[in-house]
């Protein structure tokens, strides 16, 4: 997506650790007006899939998924990340090993908001190892729901995560494939 691109080249910083920082426009302040291309890009792309839910994961993907959802006209779910340790049966319950925060945690999704009926889209900020995207996979998994595949906004494409999640079989669309990044220079190179 070619708007996105010259987004990310415009205002991406480059961070040490291969960590590039969107935070101007996708994940701290949002840009609503290209969110909405981003929606549409996606309908575009899973046109002729039947999609009736959309699960995100807190906290950055929440504001993508829901100008997502608009485009789509269905719900959004986001699975919570908690820490607390008794929690009741009434929860699907993962784990997630945070890549920006180094930390394992539980990522939770209520029975009542994913059961078989469902057939979902899984929408994230960013795609890196991939343990986010199989933490919800898990979710749909366990809930007896039909995954129909996944929506990324940035794919860092010199890491594992996109690879480990489509040899699973899961179709994951990214609209921009990060080939790699200099944390010196701040240049991006993209796949094409
Ligand atoms: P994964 O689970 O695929 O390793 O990482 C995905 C999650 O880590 C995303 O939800 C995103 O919040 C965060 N993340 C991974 N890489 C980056 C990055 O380069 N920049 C930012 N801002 N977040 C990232």
């Amino acid at each position: 997506m070619q708007l996105l691109k010259d987004r990310i080249r415009k205002d991406g910083k480059v961070k040490e650790g291969n960590v590039l920082k969107v935070d101007s426009f996708l994940n701290h302040q949002m840009d609503i007006s290209l969110f909405q291309e981003i929606g549409k890009e996606f309908r575009r792309r899973f046109e002729g899939e039947e999609i009736n839910k959309i699960l995100t994961i807190e906290a950055s993907g929440i504001g993508i998924a829901c100008i997502v959802a608009q485009s789509f006209g269905v719900p959004v779910v986001f699975a919570k990340k908690t820490q607390t340790k008794n929690i009741a049966g009434d929860v699907y319950k993962s784990q997630v090993e945070s890549y920006t925060h180094g930390r394992i945690y539980d990522i939770i999704v209520s029975k009542e908001f994913l059961g078989p009926d469902d057939k979902v889209l899984l929408i994230d900020d960013f795609l890196a190892n991939g343990k986010a995207l199989e933490g919800l996979a898990d979710l749909v998994q366990m809930a007896g729901a039909q995954l129909v595949g996944a929506g990324i906004v940035i794919e860092k494409g010199f890491q594992p995560g996109g690879e480990i999640v489509r040899s699973k079989g899961i179709r994951v669309e990214s609209l921009a494939i990060v080939e790699g990044m200099d944390d010196k220079t701040g240049e991006i190179t993209f796949r094409e």
